[in-house]
């Protein structure tokens, strides 16, 4: 494992701005940020040596001072649909998930943000590991640094069973609540779509939440990436059971919240709204009916996503029937209305099955959520 030197500034995870400053602080032409920040992401450079259009004595200096030090990836499975996963160790042994799911023309990468996750949402295997610390920026980056280097080398090596093509569209959907790692998380989506970075649109990044009402008015206020809240419930009474941060920012708070967001981003943007459908617990139609009267004065879609099972949860997967009776209840109140495919669950990948591996799991308490929630 590559060991972390707390002397050196991981370049990694800069975005732009802040790697120019890195540049004018050690007393180099600020410009540079580009020419090495292409190095990084375009290329997939992790030595500085490999950088040729850089001078050798800069080379050297840089060495000195920086280092490009991606997460290691710890192990790889590949899925019959072509889903991939990546475990990825983290400095202080945990590990980290990444799912990459090629589907059509979109190849989609799944970024966790935390290692593990302190909502501890009823039907989330993540939360059920407890929380240990947010990713750092250079952390959720090196995922797509990962996935993408790994694009490029099937592509290299004429894998016609591969996917070629490379990173369309982020989800901020793994493990962890991104708008509780905010810093970080933005810096990271900078670098997704900085030309640059990654060049991804970013109506193509998308950052979901529990529902940090706060923090997505701080979200608007320096982006607008595509925003999907996972409302899994039309009352506040059955949401604060399933999703607990309801307590604290209840469903009316989080619908005004989604309307604010999206002023002054023109009549087509829209808010996904996920919604887990669990056997016997939020899939019945009345339950649709409510969650198209909540909706009302909400421009967004419905995606509707099958529970994924895991180890140790009673809930159960809605059946089919009910889960295409649900939908056409939004459908017909005029809704557009989606069932999100389950992709990779023969290994682990599929939405709420992420745990990587915490190993301080300590610190999962109302009163962390609250303090980091203020
Ligand atoms: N913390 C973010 C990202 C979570 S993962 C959030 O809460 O939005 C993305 C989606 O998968 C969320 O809507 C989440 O509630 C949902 N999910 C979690 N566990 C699931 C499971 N076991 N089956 C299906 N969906 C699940």
């Amino acid at each position: 494992m590559a060991i972390a030197d707390v002397t050196k500034t991981n370049l990694l995870g800069l975005p732009m701005e802040k790697l120019e400053d890195f540049f004018q602080e050690i007393g180099e032409q600020r410009f540079r940020a580009q020419q090495v920040s292409k190095w990084i992401h375009h290329h997939g450079v992790a030595n500085f040596d490999e950088m040729t259009n850089v001078s050798k004595a800069l080379r050297e200096k840089l060495a000195e001072v920086a280092e490009i030090r991606p997460p290691e990836v710890v192990h790889e499975d590949i899925s019959e649909d072509g889903t991939r996963k990546w475990v990825i160790r983290v400095d202080g042994g945990s590990s980290v998930e990444a799912v990459l799911i090629p589907e059509g023309k979109r190849t989609t990468l799944c970024v966790s943000s935390q290692v593990g996750c302190a909502l501890d949402c009823s039907f989330c295997s993540t939360g059920k590991q407890g929380f240990n610390r947010n990713l750092t920026a250079a952390e959720i980056i090196g995922q797509v640094w990962i996935a993408s280097k790994a694009l490029v080398e099937a592509k290299d090596k004429n894998d016609k069973a591969a996917h070629h093509k490379a990173i369309s569209n982020v989800v901020m959907m793994g493990m962890g609540e991104p708008l509780l790692n905010f810093d970080n998380v933005v810096d990271a989506m900078y670098i997704m779509m900085a030309d640059f970075g990654y060049g991804i649109s970013k109506r193509r990044v998308t950052l979901s939440t529990a529902g940090v009402v706060p923090k997505i008015d701080q979200l608007r206020s320096v982006t607008d990436v595509a925003l999907a809240i996972s409302l899994h419930a039309p009352t506040d009474e059955l949401r604060n059971t399933l999703v607990p941060i309801n307590k604290k920012y209840p469903i009316s708070e989080l619908i005004a919240a989604c309307q604010r967001y999206l002023v002054g981003l023109g009549e087509r943007r829209k808010i996904t709204v996920e919604y887990t459908l669990i056997d016997g617990v939020n899939d019945q139609p009345e339950q649709a009916q409510q969650v198209a009267r909540l909706l009302r004065d909400l421009p967004c879609k419905i995606n509707l996503i099958p529970f994924n099972p895991f180890p140790l949860s009673d809930y159960r997967r809605s059946p089919r029937k009910a889960v295409l009776a649900f939908q056409s209840v939004l459908i017909n109140a005029g809704y557009t209305a989606t069932i999100r495919s389950t992709r990779g669950d023969d290994i682990d990948a599929a939405c709420g099955q992420l745990v990587g591996q915490v190993e301080d799991r300590t610190r999962r308490s109302d009163r962390y959520i609250a303090a980091v929630t203020l």
